[in-house]
C-alpha cells in the first residue's frame, strides 16, 4: 500500500505541494538505502538551493530523515523517510492508514520536531510518545 503523499497535511496545516509529495515518493522508493540528495534534486530537475530548501521542509514536517555521509569524497546527505511513514512492520502492514490517522502522528504537534532525528535525543525510534501512537494504532486495527 503507498501512502498518498499528495494528501498529507503538515502540522501547520498546508498541504504537501506537488514537489514535496514527488520527492517523498522517490525517496520511499528508496527504501531503507535512502537516496543522496543531490540524486534526488536531479531527478526532480531542481538545483541545490531549492534542494535544500525542500529537504528542510520534509525534515521539520517530519516526513524524513538525513543522515550525513560522504559520497564520492563529498560531505552529503543520505535522505530517508521517517520512520513513523517508512515502517512497514508485518503487524502494521495489514493496517489501512487513512488521511486522518496520518493528521494524528504526534510529530506534526510535537515541540521536539525540529530537533528529533535517528541517534539524537529526540529520536523516533525511540520516542515514548510516537510508540504509545504506533500502539493504539495497532490496537485500533485489531478491533
Ligand atoms: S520526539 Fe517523538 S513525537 Fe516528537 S517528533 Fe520525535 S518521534 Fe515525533
Amino acid at each position: 500500500m503507498s501512502l498518498p503523499f499528495n494528501t498529507l497535511r503538515s502540522s501547520g496545516g498546508s498541504r504537501l505541494s506537488e514537489l514535496e509529495a514527488r520527492a517523498l515518493e522517490i525517496i520511499r522508493d528508496r527504501g531503507e538505502q535512502g537516496i543522496y540528495q543531490h540524486e534526488l534534486w536531479k531527478l526532480l530537475g531542481i538545483d541545490s538551493r531549492e534542494g535544500s530548501r525542500l529537504a528542510l521542509r520534509l525534515l521539520k514536517k517530519g516526513f524524513i530523515v538525513r543522515e550525513p555521509v560522504v559520497h564520492n569524497g563529498h560531505r552529503t546527505y543520505r535522505l530517508m523517510l521517517a520512520k513513523p511513514v517508512q515502517r512497514r512492520a508485518p503487524a502494521a502492514a495489514e493496517l489501512s492508514i487513512s488521511l486522518n490517522m496520518a493528521l494524528d502522528i504526534p510529530c506534526f504537534t510535537c515541540p521536539h520536531l525540529e530537533r528529533c532525528h535517528e541517534g539524537g535525543y529526540f529520536s523516533p525510534s525511540v520516542c515514548p510518545v510516537l510508540s504509545k501512537w504506533l500502539n493504539e494504532l495497532r490496537r485500533r486495527s485489531k478491533i
